[in-house]
Order: structure tokens, then C-alpha cells, then sequence
């Protein structure tokens, strides 16, 4: 019975250190083996094959250009553009001498460029942030267009000046502005005073970061001369007043290229004439289409 106790005294001497240092060995060792064994067991679930490190080397050298060419040539993802609207229900915009209101007049160029895509471009996917006369926030509108996972954002306005004779079509990117002009602009299409609008400035801080910044220039730039080289074709006396960036509220949450495009003032006689005219609609729309074909094409061969 002695040597019992003994042993067993001598045991719990001994062994707690030498327990401790086994369990904790024990625990490694079997983190190990599941690390070891959990890795085939993950690879049959996981969606994504891992790609091949080095082609192999039975492959000849036109093989693999052939391989290459087929792999460049298979099917790119459908183009998915996101048209909105300008203003709508409770918002008319600008309107001018005649009561003609910007809200219908941007709706009427927003259903045209639906149609002239599903015409021209059939493989597109477009969306219109409204169908009919209905009242939309200025956030709701970018949110569609992130929601629609669109490549890009295209939102229709009409101009509109105190200066009767002011006339022509700009294009607008987002960025930070302190031209009196664009400020003015911008702070009458955000519904906000000229103060307010300024105030985004610090909202924006983070704008270089944004990468569509160079993509909305290039979309901006393309859907700009190819709608004055529409109408120029088919009007006198248009005015192509250029690409400008302005702090336009409506672009800012907007995570793809995207561009707000002044059609023309409602604000000038002939152009007023001309924005009622469904011919005239429907150039701006082939114009605005137009350069968002050219858009694709390029932004196609990047991918
Ligand atoms: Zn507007």
C-alpha cells in the first residue's frame, strides 16, 4: 500500500509538468494534422480551381497563341448602363417661357435612349431610374444604378439660364469646382444654395481616390462630341459648350463612370422650340448613344 502511495505521490511530483508539456504538444500536434488534413477536405467544395502556375510545357508556341486568341475572343459580359431621368413628380426642374418642363423633357430623351440601345446595341442591358412622372431623391438614383450593378450612369438634364441667349449642350463630370458658373449650376440641380453645394467639397476629399474619376472623363468626353456631332449634323447654330465637372450631388454616390448631361436650355427660344420636338429628342438620344457605343467598344477591349 506504501509503494502505492508513493508511486502515486511520486507520479503527481513528476507528471503535471510532463502532463502539461505533453497535452500542449498533444494540442499542436493536432492542429497540425487538421491543418494538414483540412486543406484536401476544403479543396473539393471550393468554387474557384486554382490556376495553373506555368503552362505546360507540352503545349507548343502556336498552341498557346491559339489558346490566347480563343480566350480573348469568348463572349465579354453584357453592357449595363443605368439612364436616369432628371427631376420628375414633385420636381419639374427648370421650366421655360412656355411652361414646358424640364422633368418631361428628360424623361422623353431617357425612354428615347432605351429605345435607340435596344435597337443598336441588343446585347445591352439598360435601366431607367424612372418610367413615369414620379418623385425620386437625388440618392436614390446612384443607389439604383449600384443596385443595377451598371458600368455605367448617364443623368439627362435641361439647362437653364437668365441669360435668354445662353445656349448649347455641356457634359458634366463629378469633381470639385469653383467656377461661379458650374457652382451656380450645380447648386440649382442639387436643390441646395450655392453655400451648400460648395460644402460637398469636403464630402469629395476623397474623390482622387475614386478610380472612375478617369473613366467618367473619358465616358464624358465621348458622349459630349458624339451628341454635338449629331445635332451639328442635323441642326444649325448648336453650340457644343464642352466637358466641364461640377459637384453635382445626383453623381456622387454613383461607384461606376458617370456623367449628367445639360441637353440644352430650356431657358433660349430656338432651344426650348427644339427640346419639344420629338426629332430633336430623338437626336439627343442617338447623340448620347452614340458616344456610349464608343465608350464600350474601348471599355470592351480593356477588359
Ligand atoms: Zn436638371
Amino acid at each position: 500500500m506504501f509503494a502505492f502511495l508513493l508511486a502515486v505521490a511520486l507520479l503527481a511530483q513528476v507528471n503535471p509538468i510532463e502532463l502539461k508539456q505533453k497535452a500542449v504538444s498533444h494540442k499542436i500536434n493536432s492542429a497540425k494534422a487538421n491543418k494538414v488534413r483540412a486543406k484536401p477536405k476544403a479543396k473539393p467544395n471550393s468554387p474557384k480551381k486554382p490556376a495553373p502556375a506555368v503552362a505546360k510545357p507540352t503545349l507548343s508556341l502556336d498552341a498557346l497563341l491559339n489558346k490566347a486568341l480563343n480566350e480573348s475572343e469568348s463572349e465579354p459580359e453584357p453592357l449595363r448602363i443605368v439612364v436616369d431621368a432628371g427631376h420628375g413628380g414633385a420636381d419639374s426642374g427648370a421650366v421655360g417661357r412656355s411652361g414646358l418642363k424640364e422633368k418631361d423633357i428628360t424623361l422623353a430623351v431617357a425612354k428615347e435612349v432605351k429605345q435607340v440601345v435596344k435597337k443598336r446595341l441588343p446585347k445591352a442591358k439598360i435601366f431607367l431610374t424612372r418610367e413615369d412622372d414620379k418623385t425620386l431623391s437625388l440618392a436614390s438614383r446612384a443607389d439604383f444604378a449600384n443596385h443595377m450593378k451598371a458600368d455605367l450612369f448617364i443623368s439627362i438634364h435641361v439647362n437653364s439660364s437668365e441669360n435668354r441667349k445662353a445656349q448649347g449642350v455641356e457634359t458634366y463630370y463629378l469633381n470639385i469646382s469653383h467656377d461661379r458658373y458650374a457652382l451656380r449650376l450645380a447648386a440649382r440641380e442639387n436643390a441646395m444654395t450655392e453655400t451648400e453645394t460648395s460644402h460637398l467639397e469636403y464630402i469629395l476629399a476623397d474623390l482622387a481616390m475614386k478610380s472612375s474619376v478617369t473613366d467618367s472623363v473619358r465616358l464624358g468626353r465621348m458622349v459630349q462630341n458624339a451628341l454635338c456631332g449629331n445635332l451639328m449634323r442635323k441642326y444649325r447654330g448648336v453650340k457644343d459648350l464642352g466637358l466641364k465637372h461640377a459637384m453635382f450631388y445626383v453623381l456622387m454616390g454613383a461607384k461606376m463612370p458617370a456623367v449628367l448631361v445639360e441637353t440644352s436650355f430650356i431657358s433660349n427660344r430656338m432651344e426650348e422650340k427644339r427640346l419639344k420636338q420629338h426629332q430633336y429628342q430623338r437626336a439627343l438620344a442617338e447623340g448620347i448613344v452614340n458616344g456610349i457605343q464608343l465608350y464600350s467598344e474601348q471599355h470592351m477591349a480593356m477588359r
